[in-house]
């Protein structure tokens, strides 16, 4: 998936967050999006025309030469370590706010579901061939890949309202 597709799905994953998961936390909205879209491009690194991997081509190289590309930086693995990291192992985060913990989080993991959209699905229980995606979004076509993503920010911010919007429609029409 394109590097601009990751960004507005991770947004997307963002406001789901915020939305429907956070009501106990003290969450400040834009350092959590700027973490998550930054976090959302960080499992490309093992790609060397990636965006990331472009900018640190060395590690980009070393980790694609020695793993390949949708394998330990799109695992179960990582996510495993990545979540050690930030919330379990408490004296190296202690000052690091909530809001970029849980930001860097939910980008990489919306990375890892994004490709889950793409044909070649993600090899998530890795070093173990078994790809994941989900079934009925194979895209092959970056233009629709685009569109879908748009599609589901865009349901992720109004859907309430659409629902709403229906409800009164239907409610007329029953009236009539
Ligand atoms: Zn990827």
């Amino acid at each position: 998936m394109s590097f601009n597709n990751h960004l507005i799905f991770s947004l997307f994953c963002c406001i789901i967050f915020i939305k429907y998961f956070c009501l106990k936390y003290n969450i400040n909205l834009l350092i959590l999006i700027l973490f998550s879209l930054f976090s959302s491009l960080l499992p490309d690194i093992d790609h060397i025309n990636s965006f990331i991997g472009n900018k640190f081509k060395n590690i980009s190289y070393f980790i694609y030469k020695i793993f390949g590309h949708r394998t330990i930086t799109h695992s179960l693995i990582i996510l495993y370590l990545l979540y050690i990291l930030i919330f379990n192992i408490k004296f190296l985060f202690y000052n690091i706010s909530i809001s970029i913990k849980y930001g860097v989080f939910i980008g990489y993991l919306s990375h890892i579901l994004a490709d889950m959209l793409t044909i070649k699905g993600i090899n998530f229980f890795w070093p173990f061939k078994i790809y994941f995606k989900f079934p009925y979004f194979n895209i092959k076509n970056r233009k629709l890949e685009y569109y879908i993503c748009l599609f589901l920010l865009f349901l992720s911010i109004f859907l309430e309202n659409i629902i709403c919007i229906l409800k009164i429609l239907f409610k007329n029409i029953y009236l009539i």
